[in-house]
């Protein structure tokens, strides 16, 4: 555990939250400022500050958790669709630096907005930029 930490404190139980899931790896609690009904986070109990510091069971385990926890809001909340989304770095829009995913229920006219504005690019230039990608993977 991380001294100072809110999602520590909160993951370990220190500090209360609205618990939606908890096992020995993992407490999933209601976002204070949600985006729309139901939008939860999926914390680890073990700190990292994000994915680049993360290991690979971690992040396994915290893929198919979000996938349990998208069919549960689907069957309970009767959502229309959900984002998932999981910030890194302060330039990514990350403020609390534990790491955590966003599961974001959807509902038709919710008002929204979680994207992106998208960019051009040529065939060269993505090929030059997955080779640079695949020298850095391993
Ligand atoms: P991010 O910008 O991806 O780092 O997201 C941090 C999220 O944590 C925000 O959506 C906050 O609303 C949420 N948050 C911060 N503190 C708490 C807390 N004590 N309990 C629940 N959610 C929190
Ligand atoms: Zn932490």
């Amino acid at each position: 555990m991380e001294k100072d930490c809110i999602f520590c404190k909160i993951a370990n139980g220190e500090i209360p939250a609205s618990t939606v899931y908890e096992d020995d790896m993992f407490r999933v609690i209601l976002d204070m400022s949600p985006a729309t009904k139901g939008h939860a986070l999926i914390l680890p109990k073990k700190h990292m500050a994000d994915i680049f510091e993360m290991d690979s069971e971690t992040a396994e385990k915290a893929f198919v958790l979000a996938a349990k926890v998208a069919k549960g809001m689907k069957a309970a909340l009767n959502c229309d669709g959900l984002n998932i989304v999981q910030n890194n770095g302060e330039v990514a829009g990350q403020t609390v630096f534990h790491f955590h995913m966003h599961i974001i229920p959807r509902y038709e006219g919710d008002g929204q907005n979680i994207n992106w504005v998208p960019g051009t690019s040529e065939a060269e230039e993505r090929e030059r930029v997955a080779q640079q990608i695949r020298s850095g993977l391993n």
